[in-house]
């Protein structure tokens, strides 16, 4: 399996901190404005629905109560027009100053005022002026007084139905004026006058922890549940209306100021949103309590009817619907950054996973791979190992056939001095016995027996040169297995005699080694060596024999022997190690002792070299391959 090459594991480390910086540097802000801002948007939402939701329901209130509204105005509108039927009211106006006609209607008015809970009936005749009142018993009655500037009085005397809200001039007492032209014969003879009073409603509003206001035509607040926006203005009021109004005396003296919200919002066409402070709350402070404004007009009436439905409750629940779209926002944040840093721990894992796998079938690769070749040079080694013991073979079976040869090739070389060495003899021996026959025959037996005795001596002679190349040229005891100390032994036993009558020392510092040599070869060559030292300390006074051994840093067995005999004269070292040479008188030396030695040490596969000490004697140093030595590898010199 392949892993897709990842190009963002490839820009380079100051390259991939930039963006991650940049996410942890601007991701907090950022989810913290976007939680502030849906928390508000949801704030605002849940706020326009439920607006929504009391509006609809808020419409359904202010039908109810304006209808309740326009029963009340309504419930007075016949009231004046009866006056039209009271013929004391009509005498009255054709004769004010008729004696008791006044008081009769004062009387009439009283009652009738009585009974229908109305504040004030009164009649006034075409001039403006009040002919009879309900409340003529009080002081600030309206008897006598000219009312012709109010507007009911002017729209009345036209043949109009007078409605006007205002402010009593006589009693400063707010009160809603219903005026009726008083007809007789088609002619208006005076007008009749009923004023009512509505604080009732705004009683009723109260009990019913309403909140409403009613504004006239000049959209001055006449009727409201809360004294406080009484005869506010519910617009913006222009100087010149101002003017206009307080010359009208409509609403006495009171200073008209304008309803001032703190905030207002046209939500739909009489719907409105308004904030005022809060009861109690002090001025500039934050308090402030906001309104659903649906506004009606009243039937037959140029006013206007305002509910107001309190948004305290749907704003508490906006706020915790704002804070729990924000909170649901924060936590669906915080999920997908937990989702989106688990996925990217999840594609880290995976990566190092793929990567390891990779690596892993890699790794076997290879290993397959290094096996394989293994496997192939252990084959190769296997065959060259083979190919090794058979060239091997072929060598050892070649440096036997050569050892053979050589020493072959030295027999051969030495055969002309061998047949000197035995024609000699032989020639001796014939003349000797040719002559021991004639001293037979002429029977000089003591002769012939001499010559017997010497023709013996010959033929010992002759044997020991045999002997001794018989034993060389015999194939197969070159290599083999022998003990030093063993070999000594035995060579030092059987020159024990010869030891002993010169008084030789022996010194032995040579530990035991185990040698690539025939043991009988060792002992040839070691009886050689120390059979000469022997000859040549024949005639020295303290005569000592050395027999050093040590190893050589190549592996190989060095055995030094050593004498103090007469040593070797420059002229003879030439030629120590020729057959058949030798400085030894008569029959004593062959000359062959040193030439098979050295040839023997030579197919063991080591040396023998004569040294000179300074001191005096000669030293023999043989050096032989230990017995775990590779076999040599060179062919052997025949010497
Ligand atoms: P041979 O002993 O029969 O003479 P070798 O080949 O053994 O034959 O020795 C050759 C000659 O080397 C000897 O005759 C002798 O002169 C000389 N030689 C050998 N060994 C010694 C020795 N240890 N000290 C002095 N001369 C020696």
């Amino acid at each position: 399996m392949k892993c897709a090459p990842d190009h963002s594991r490839a820009t380079s480390p100051a390259l991939a901190v930039k963006p991650r910086l940049i996410r942890h540097l601007f991701l907090p802000p950022l989810i913290l404005l976007l939680t502030i801002g849906l928390g508000y948007a949801g704030y605002r939402a849940s706020l326009y629905s439920g607006i929504r939701g009391l509006d609809e329901s808020g419409e359904r209130q202010l039908e109810l109560n304006g209808r309740a509204v326009e029963s009340e105005i309504n419930k007075y509108t016949f009231l004046p027009s009866l006056l039209e039927l009271e013929h004391s009211v009509s005498d009255l106006l054709a004769d004010p100053d008729a004696e008791g006609r006044r008081q009769a209607v004062n009387d009439y008015l009283e009652g009738l005022n009585r009974r229908s809970h109305s504040s004030a009936i009164y009649v006034l005749d075409t001039t403006g002026r009040v002919q009879a009142s309900s409340n003529w018993r009080d002081a600030n009655s309206y008897l006598g007084e000219d009312l012709s500037f109010r507007a009911y009085f002017q729209d009345a005397i036209r043949g109009q139905d007078g409605r006007f809200y205002g402010i009593g001039t006589t009693t400063g007492e707010p009160g809603y004026y219903l005026a009726h032209g008083l007809e007789e014969h088609g002619k208006i003879v005076g007008v009749a006058v009923v004023k009512v009073r509505m604080e009732s409603l705004e009683e009723r509003w109260q009990k019913a922890r309403l909140e409403a206001f009613v504004s006239d035509e000049n959209g001055i607040i006449i009727l409201s549940s809360d004294p406080a926006r009484r005869l506010k203005s519910v617009g913006p009021l222009t100087p010149e209306t101002k003017e206009r109004l307080a010359r009208s005396l409509q609403y006495y003296w009171f200073s008209l100021t304008e309803l001032q919200p703190l905030e207002r919002e046209t939500l739909a066409d009489g719907v409105e949103r308004l904030s005022f402070p809060a009861a109690g709350a002090r001025p500039g402070s934050q308090r402030e309590v906001s309104y659903l404004a649906q506004t009606r007009e009243l039937k037959d009436t140029p006013w206007h009817f305002t509910l107001l439905t309190p948004l305290q409750d749907l704003r508490r629940e906006a706020i915790i619907q704002g804070v729990l779209v924000a909170v649901a926002f924060a936590l669906l944040a915080f999920l997908l950054i937990a989702w989106n840093e688990r996925r990217k721990v999840i594609a880290t894992r995976l990566a190092a996973r793929e990567a390891l796998q990779e690596a892993n079938s890699q790794l076997e690769r290879r290993i397959a791979e290094r096996t394989e070749n293994l496997r192939a040079s252990n084959e190769r080694l296997k065959s060259q190992i083979r190919e090794r013991r058979q060239a091997e073979e072929t060598l050892r079976h070649a440096q036997d056939e050569l050892v053979q040869a050589g020493k072959l090739a030295a027999i051969g070389q030495m055969s002309t001095s061998i047949a000197h060495e035995l024609n000699q003899p032989l020639a001796a021996l014939r003349t000797l016995s040719g002559n021991t026959v004639r001293f037979l025959e002429r029977g000089a037996l003591d002769t012939a027996s001499t010559n017997l005795g010497t023709m013996n001596q010959l033929i010992d002679r002759m044997g020991r040169i045999t002997a001794s190349l018989r034993s060389f040229a015999r194939r197969g005891e070159d290599r083999g297995r022998a003990s030093l100390t063993q070999a000594v032994d035995a060579t030092l036993q059987v020159l024990a005699a010869r030891i002993g009558a010169q008084g030789v020392s022996v010194h032995r510092q040579f530990s035991e080694a185990q040698l690539a040599i025939g043991q009988t070869r060792l002992e040839q060559i070691l009886g050689n060596l120390m059979g000469n030292a022997l000859d040549a300390m024949q005639q020295v006074t303290a005569p000592a024999l050395w027999l050093d051994g040590d190893t050589l840093d190549d592996g190989r067995y060095r055995l030094r022997v050593r004498d103090n005999g007469h040593g070797i004269d420059p002229q003879t070292r030439k030629h120590l190690f020729e057959p058949f040479f030798t400085t030894k008188p008569g029959e004593q030396g062959l000359g062959l002792g040193l030439t098979l030695s050295a040839s023997l040490a030579a197919a063991a596969g080591g040396s023998l070299s004569a040294e000179h000490p300074e001191e005096g004697g000669t030293a023999f140093v043989l050096t032989l391959p230990p017995l775990n030595a590779q076999p040599p590898t060179s062919a052997v010199e025949p010497s």
